[in-house]
């Protein structure tokens, strides 16, 4: 069996495990593949342990992927930092973003997503931790934030995402993705949102305990990269 398959059966378990130990229902957390930095061919090896959900960060890379791709039914993600003049593509070649948290950028990608695809799903991006990131909007911003995302024409709010600080100790990772939960929970249920994207290779079993429908894993599936680490205030390679 190849790595990354075997890597794929571990992480799967690691997941159904986390939702055991919570009493969540099995299969209640997909996983989300980062293959930022990974060649075509380790996407492939992972749609042929199962993979369709692919998380990208770097547009140009991700758009060279997908036409080497076009033959796999695969679902793309776009989770980097997304600046005004990326929008358009962004728009006509993924089924989500899980990193918006700009008004402007949301308004951009529902005027730019084209009517012969169904709405852009998306995430709001929040900052829990704001001395550490530049990413994501602020907490108190949340709730005006995503209401006037909800009522664009052409995006999906899914729910929220965030990157907490790293940390080794499984009670901060918790209280981390509890705070993210809690303001998902305090938001207006008219919202309906669904989705809660947190839980990373190192955290992922803490973001399931505390409720996460995304996990979004790269190093655990594919094994470690060069560059490319989530860190919110590095914006490429
Ligand atoms: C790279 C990245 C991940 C995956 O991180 P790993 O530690 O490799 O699992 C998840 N989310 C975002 C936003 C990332 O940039």
């Amino acid at each position: 069996m190849s790595t990354i398959v075997m890597n794929f059966a571990k992480v799967v378990t690691r997941i159904r495990e986390a939702e055991q130990a919570e009493a969540r229902q099995s299969g209640s957390t997909a996983l989300l593949a980062v293959s930022k930095t990974q060649p075509a061919a380790a996407i492939r090896a992972a749609h042929a342990a199962g993979q369709l959900d692919f998380g990208e960060n770097y547009l140009q890379e991700a758009l060279d992927k997908q036409v080497e791709l076009r033959d796999l039914p695969l679902t793309w993600h776009f989770i980097g930092p997304l600046q005004s003049n990326k929008t358009r593509a962004v728009a006509e070649h993924f089924a989500w973003v899980h990193s918006l948290d700009r008004l402007k950028i949301a308004e951009r990608l529902s005027a730019q997503r084209p009517a012969d695809l169904p709405p852009l799903n998306v995430c709001l991006q929040v900052n829990l931790s704001d001395e550490h990131s530049k990413s994501g909007c602020r907490t108190d911003e949340t709730a005006a934030l995503a209401r006037q995302i909800a009522a664009l024409p052409r995006l999906k709010l899914r729910g929220l995402m965030a990157i907490p600080a790293p940390s080794e100790d499984p009670l901060e990772q918790r209280a981390a993705f509890a705070r993210l939960r809690q303001l998902k929970e305090s938001l207006p249920p008219e919202l309906s949102l669904d989705t809660l994207s947190m839980g990373m290779s190192q955290d992922l079993e803490a973001a399931i305990a505390e409720g996460a429908t995304w996990v979004r894993v790269g190093t655990a599936l594919f094994g470690a990269r060069e560059y490319g680490q989530p860190s919110p205030t590095k914006e490429s390679p």
